[in-house]
């Protein structure tokens, strides 16, 4: 049987909870399982490691340090932008999320001159437990190597998921 290992497809149901509260920040048990190249920085680094030589069937349970998970906050991520690089139609709250070139941003501060934009993840500076059971492993194929991602059912992660990568233009 194929065990979870670099250069293998896994796919798991996962639910992720913060330790302290018990909270549940994600699942995959209400949708499709989480499917990933293993070994190709696809996933937080600690989530590979802990699954490492785990098989069809198994379950593995572990909390994450930030520095296993998302890392710590940096404030260089933290950033003020001028107020006018926004569009002037655009509403500006206080905590809204949004999406930039540089990815998503979190609002912290506003004055009448400039915005001030936090690109930290959200997750970052989090202790994380999770919860997995693998639903499959199977070696990756030279194709999926060779563009440092899933092809198939269940291949289109986060990322990908706003076009499809490898039948348009894109990625490969
Ligand atoms: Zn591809």
């Amino acid at each position: 049987m194929t065990k979870v290992a670099k250069d293998t497809v896994a796919r798991v149901h996962y639910t992720g909870t913060f330790p302290d509260s018990g909270e549940e920040f994600d699942t995959s048990r209400n949708g499709e399982p989480l499917t990933f190249l293993v070994g190709h920085k696809g996933m937080i680094p600690g989530f590979e490691r802990e699954l490492m030589g785990a098989t069809t069937g198994d379950s593995r349970s572990f909390t994450l340090e930030p520095e296993d998970a998302y890392g710590h906050p940096s404030d260089e991520l933290v950033q003020e932008v001028p107020r006018q690089m926004f569009p002037e139609d655009m509403p500006i709250d206080l905590g809204m999320m949004l999406m930039s070139d540089a990815g998503p941003l979190r609002i912290v501060a506003i004055t009448e001159e400039t915005v001030r934009c936090d690109f930290n993840n959200p997750m970052a500076g989090k202790t994380l437990h999770f919860e997995v059971e693998v639903v499959e492993v199977r070696a990756a194929t030279a194709d999926e190597l060779a563009h440092g991602h899933v092809h198939g059912p269940g291949g289109h992660q986060h990322e990908e998921e706003k076009g499809d990568c490898c039948s348009n233009d894109g990625c490969c």
